[in-house]
């Protein structure tokens, strides 16, 4: 028998039959549109060969397409009152295993090495969005091995991830993630794919991981704290904004000179900065204070 969920009437049957309430604070909003899933896992590209991490199974809709594509899936779930209704709806796959926790307190590098030898892995989920940012930065700061992440995101943060300088989305979030991976959003998802309705549009991104960084990077701490600075502040100068940085604890004079060589003038704003220019500036400064 193939997926059975993400249709509206087998989705409403099963929480009926748990009896369950959906949980504000969780994020839950379960899809409910069978196109929306076939789009999910064709970008995803899963094969036989993969191990997937699924983040919020929800009632198992995803991972019931997970599971046909996949060699093995992971699905981390918060939720205890799901555990027994994903062990009805996945009961028919043995290569699924649910674990019961809150994803940002489990160590994925430990479980990548035991699960997959510590070959780089598939992520793909509908994500909670309360914990979007937290969840994408931690598995590329921890450097979890990674092939892909293909998720369902808040429209706005898909575009913020996937734009460059010179728009009003352009930030600290967009220069993280292209630093570690190539963004592509794949659709735009309405409201009405998804049950109950989020109140803002959704659309699902496809993060390919780099192997190797676009950029040479001394000192990968101190570009990103360079980084947030710039757009903590986001109105005044590149030069004010590190000065301001208790973080940084940078001298005026550093400063001057690190924006001179990059060639740009004295009133230049961060948000003016491509991820290259912020790779040539973190290096300046890694080189004048070492
Ligand atoms: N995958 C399901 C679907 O597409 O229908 C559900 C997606 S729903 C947007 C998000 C899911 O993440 C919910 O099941 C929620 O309980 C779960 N969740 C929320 N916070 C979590 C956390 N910190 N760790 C693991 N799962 C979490």
């Amino acid at each position: 028998m193939g997926a059975t969920l993400g249709n509206p009437q087998n989705t409403i049957e099963i929480l009926k039959k748990y009896n369950f309430s959906f949980q504000k604070k969780f994020g839950q909003n379960f899809l409910i549109d069978t196109h929306v899933l076939d789009k999910i896992i064709a970008a995803a590209e899963i094969t036989k060969d993969d191990f997937v991490l699924e983040i919020g199974p929800g009632i198992g809709t995803m991972t019931q397409y997970l599971a046909e594509s996949a060699g093995k899936v992971t699905a981390v779930e918060i939720d205890k009152s799901l555990i027994p209704v994903l062990e009805d709806t996945l009961k028919e796959y043995q290569n699924v295993t649910i674990i019961n926790e809150d994803v940002l307190k489990l160590d994925l590098n430990d479980l990548v090495l035991k699960e997959n030898g510590g070959r780089p892995i598939k992520v793909v989920a509908n994500l909670p969005y309360y914990i979007t940012t937290p969840i994408i930065m931690g598995l590329f700061e921890k450097h979890v091995p990674l092939e892909s992440i293909t998720v369902m995101v808040q429209k706005e943060v898909a575009d913020r991830m996937q734009v460059g300088p010179g728009t009003k989305d352009y930030g600290a979030l967009s220069l993280a993630v292209q630093y570690y991976a190539k963004p592509y959003i794949v659709a735009n998802v309405p409201p009405n794919c998804f049950m109950p309705r989020p109140k803002v549009g959704s659309a699902v991104i496809r993060l390919t991981v780099h192997q190797e960084p676009p950029v040479h990077v001394e000192d990968e701490k101190l570009m990103f704290g360079i980084i947030r600075a710039s757009f903590n502040q986001r109105r005044k100068t590149l030069a004010n904004g590190l000065k301001n940085s208790a973080e940084l604890n940078l001298s005026r004079e550093v400063i001057a000179e690190c924006i001179e060589e990059l060639g740009k003038g004295p009133g230049i704003r961060g948000e003016a900065l491509t991820l290259e220019e912020f790779a040539m500036l973190s290096n300046s400064i890694y080189h004048k204070i070492n």
